[in-house]
């Protein structure tokens, strides 16, 4: 067996210990003689899977009581119409666009009320987050959108920005548990696990308890609604019962690990060798505002096309996967999620010397 080092933005790699528990677990759970994948989700033997991911998960977070987790499906891009269906009282929403996904979402809300875009960083390819200290909110807004690590341009926001009392609701699909976060300062925050936390389609949602409604906006749909899966503590339905029990063995193995403090350390380092190197290469330079770059993604050009398309193609026959940037960015991308260990990016630093000097 021999695996690579993958640098994709998602789906990314997951913890190789995570992956061989699974595959012990994989024909017989617990003695339960099942796999996760045949159980049913009113089992009592799934219902602790499920109630000890959430619990963890909790844990984790540090999520207070006030506050309910939910495991949906859809994966992020799904919350880009729910976040508006259940919030939207007012039809308002104010967005900070900072990227594809916060654009997106901006779009999606537009559908159901008066979406304004309030700051935006599109002039200079997202390449930085503008100021958010002082920006015209609206008096009648429901909330404030970000996205708060921008996947496609490695960008992230340093500080949260002042809403001056509105709502804050964010995207952290692409940041989820790689460092600490206070759930107090969002009334919601959410993430699509297949970056950092688990199997794809899962998106899981962290949202105050006052926020959930019985009267979302009319024609939402039963399963839009957050009250539905809140109640029902996210077994309203079937579950995507083995991504979430995947789901629940990462965090484990970040608890083992010693939490998400412990984590981001990691994530210093790992984005500091490779940052350094970029500040330093000839060849290879970053594209993001250095105070804006991201831990988890790392877009990267030289100033060729075919010197780029070359640098790809070589480190893929190398065991260094996934590198080519977004369409819209070009050039190379570095994703370097929780579960990529520093000999990967170390790894990947040395052939990119090594290249720097052939090439
Ligand atoms: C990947 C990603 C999404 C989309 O996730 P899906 O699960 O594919 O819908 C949304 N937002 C951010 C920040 C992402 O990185």
């Amino acid at each position: 067996m021999s695996r690579v080092f993958n640098f994709s933005a998602g789906p990314g790699m997951l913890p190789e210990e995570v992956l061989k528990t699974a595959a012990g677990q994989m024909l017989d759970y617990e003695g339960s003689g099942q796999s996760v994948m045949e159980m049913s989700h009113r089992s009592k033997v799934y219902d602790g899977i499920i109630k000890t991911a959430e619990a963890d998960f909790r844990k984790l977070v540090n999520v207070p009581d006030n506050y309910k987790v939910l495991f949906l499906q859809g994966g992020a891009s799904t919350q880009f119409a729910m976040i508006p269906m259940n919030l939207m009282k007012n039809r308002v929403a104010d967005f900070i666009v900072t990227g594809q996904w916060a654009k997106k979402a901006w779009q999606e809300a537009s559908k159901y009320g008066k979406a304004n875009k309030i700051a935006s960083s599109e002039d200079k390819t997202f390449s930085y987050i503008p100021d958010v200290s002082d920006l015209p909110i609206s008096d009648d807004a429901d909330y404030v959108y970000i996205c708060q690590n921008n996947t496609i341009y490695g960008t992230k926001y340093r500080e949260l920005p002042n809403t001056k009392g509105k709502l804050l609701v964010s995207d952290v699909s692409s940041m989820f548990l790689s460092e600490p976060m206070d759930v107090t300062k969002y009334g919601l925050v959410y993430g699509g696990v297949q970056k950092n936390v688990g199997p794809a389609g899962v998106v899981i949602v962290v949202i105050r308890e006052d926020l959930i409604t019985d009267s979302p906006l009319p024609g939402t749909p039963t399963m839009l609604t957050y009250k539905t899966h809140a109640d029902a503590d996210s077994l309203y339905n079937t579950p995507p019962c083995y991504n979430i029990y995947v789901c629940g063995l990462v965090f484990k193995w970040l608890l083992k690990l010693g939490g998400l403090e412990v984590i981001k350390k990691m994530n210093e380092e790992k984005a500091a060798i490779l940052y350094d190197f970029l500040d330093n290469s000839k060849m290879f330079k970053g594209t993001v505002v250095p105070e804006y770059r991201s831990l988890m993604n790392v877009p990267f050009v030289t100033d060729s096309d075919e010197l780029n398309a070359k640098f790809i193609k070589e480190a893929e026959a190398n065991g260094f996967v996934n590198l080519k940037g977004h369409r819209s960015v070009g050039g190379m991308r570095a994703s370097i999620y929780n579960a990529m260990p520093k000999e990967g990016v170390e790894k990947l630093v040395e052939f990119m010397k090594k290249f720097e000097s052939e090439n």
